[in-house]
């Protein structure tokens, strides 16, 4: 048994591999993040260097075979390299890389013929190829089958038409996996599939960068498909089984969420530990009020649980139990509890709390996203209420 995120008493989730990894990405992200970040959120994304740089050391592979050049490890790897992520203040450094390893790629893991990954797995886990997933448009996000691009089959090609919305790493990836409707006239859960579109495909195109509230270092786009041609063997998977694709990965993607949540929140409740202790009012630090340090202390309790509450659900998925409650619990809590801690942590930071360049108000800004993106709380809800009736 060895340490959590948070403290060094023993977690029952996790082995020797895993306190590596966490070791070695926490050295990560002190050493060449938190320097940069900064200056990532005036530019708009990570560079593209500093992702090669994540692919050498191992951290875009955890979950990938190792003939491929990953290191076939298990959902809670994932969840180490979201944690300490999260824990480096740049919510928008951390889902950029989060949603090439875990939100994206992982179409091409689960459903690339074995040609396609071998052609591409190798690039994506060095980080040579970036990837990214295309479902949401500007008609339909919460309601994926509500989606209107479509694909039709020309001889040897699929012909694209739409347009996606809100893209995550969509002015930069080299790949990007596309939902889109085959068959129209099919029962609604077999309409979709999903396209591998590589960059400069004829007729596709970033049609704008969009600017964001937070996450001001990852880039995210909307794109056009406009008569976009793509070689028939970039259909991933069978044709119609887009929709149960996009199902399946969204479970990763929201135990993801939440672990990089809990790693936010974590990380806030620190230097907002850090800053009460040292800031004087009345007479005496702010943490000896005794209603700050118990709101604290509280806030901590939760995001135990919370974190708890996802390595839980990591487990069970690495155990190939179906966990769809779980995780939607996780990423209902998650995605509130972050925005909760972060409204006190920036509280008991006063008017600094306030400024631009205080951390607290950054990490307040990109946690607003995390009860929104990947599935709403509301959906998730729907989800966890589903599963409560015996
Ligand atoms: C920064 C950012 C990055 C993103 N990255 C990607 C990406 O890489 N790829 C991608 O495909 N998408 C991406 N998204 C899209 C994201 O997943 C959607 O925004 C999300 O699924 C919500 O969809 P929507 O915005 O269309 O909201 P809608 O579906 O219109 O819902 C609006 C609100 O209504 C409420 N609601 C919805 N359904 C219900 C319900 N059944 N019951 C009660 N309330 C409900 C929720 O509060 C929800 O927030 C990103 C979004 C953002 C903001």
């Amino acid at each position: 048994m060895l340490a959590n995120a948070s403290s060094s008493l023993p977690s029952p989730y996790f082995r020797e591999e895993h306190e590596q990894l966490r070791a070695q990405i926490r050295r990560f992200v002190e050493q060449e993040i938190k320097p940069h970040g900064a200056k990532w959120e005036e530019q708009g994304h990570v560079p593209r260097e500093v992702l090669r740089r994540m692919g050498e050391l191992g951290f875009l592979g955890i979950r990938y075979p190792a003939e491929y050049g990953g290191s076939d490890m298990d959902t809670l790897g994932s969840v180490v390299l979201a944690e300490e992520l999260g824990r480096s203040t740049f919510g928008g450094a951390a889902i950029t890389v989060l949603v090439h390893t875990d939100m994206a790629s992982v179409h091409m893991a689960n459903a690339g013929s074995a040609a396609q990954k071998a052609r591409w797995m190798p690039e994506i886990i060095a980080g040579r190829a970036i990837t990214a997933v295309a479902v949401t448009e500007p008609d339909a996000g919460s309601d994926v089958k509500g989606i209107r691009t479509t694909a039709r089959r020309e001889g040897d090609h699929y012909v694209l038409n739409g347009t996606k919305m809100f893209i995550t790493n969509g002015v930069h990836a080299d790949i990007y996996f596309v939902a889109a409707k085959t068959s129209p006239d099919a029962r609604p859960s077999q309409q979709i599939s999903i396209f591998m579109v590589e960059k400069g495909a004829p007729g596709f195109s970033v049609s704008r960068a969009l600017d964001k509230h937070g996450w001001r270092s990852s880039d995210t786009a909307e794109l056009s498909f406009q008569d976009c041609r793509v070689p028939a063997d970039n259909l991933l998977g069978k044709e119609g089984r887009g929709f149960y694709a996009i199902m399946r990965n969204f479970q990763n993607e929201r135990t993801i969420i939440g672990a990089m949540a809990m790693g936010e929140a974590q990380a806030a409740l620190e230097l907002t530990i850090d800053y009460v202790t040292t800031r004087k009012a009345f007479g005496g630090t702010l943490y000896e009020k005794q209603g700050i340090r118990q709101r604290l202390a509280m806030l901590a309790a939760r995001v135990e649980a919370g974190r708890q509450l996802v390595y839980h659900a990591a487990f069970l998925d690495a155990q190939g139990v179906d966990c769809t409650r779980e995780v939607s619990m996780a990423k209902a809590y998650c995605g509130e509890l972050v925005n909760e801690v972060m409204y006190s942590c920036l509280q008991f930071h006063g008017g600094m709390g306030y400024m631009r360049d205080s951390t607290i108000e950054r990490m307040a800004r990109d946690a607003r996203v995390q009860a929104i993106g990947g599935g709403a709380t509301e959906v998730m809800l729907e989800e966890v209420a589903k599963r409560l009736k015996r």
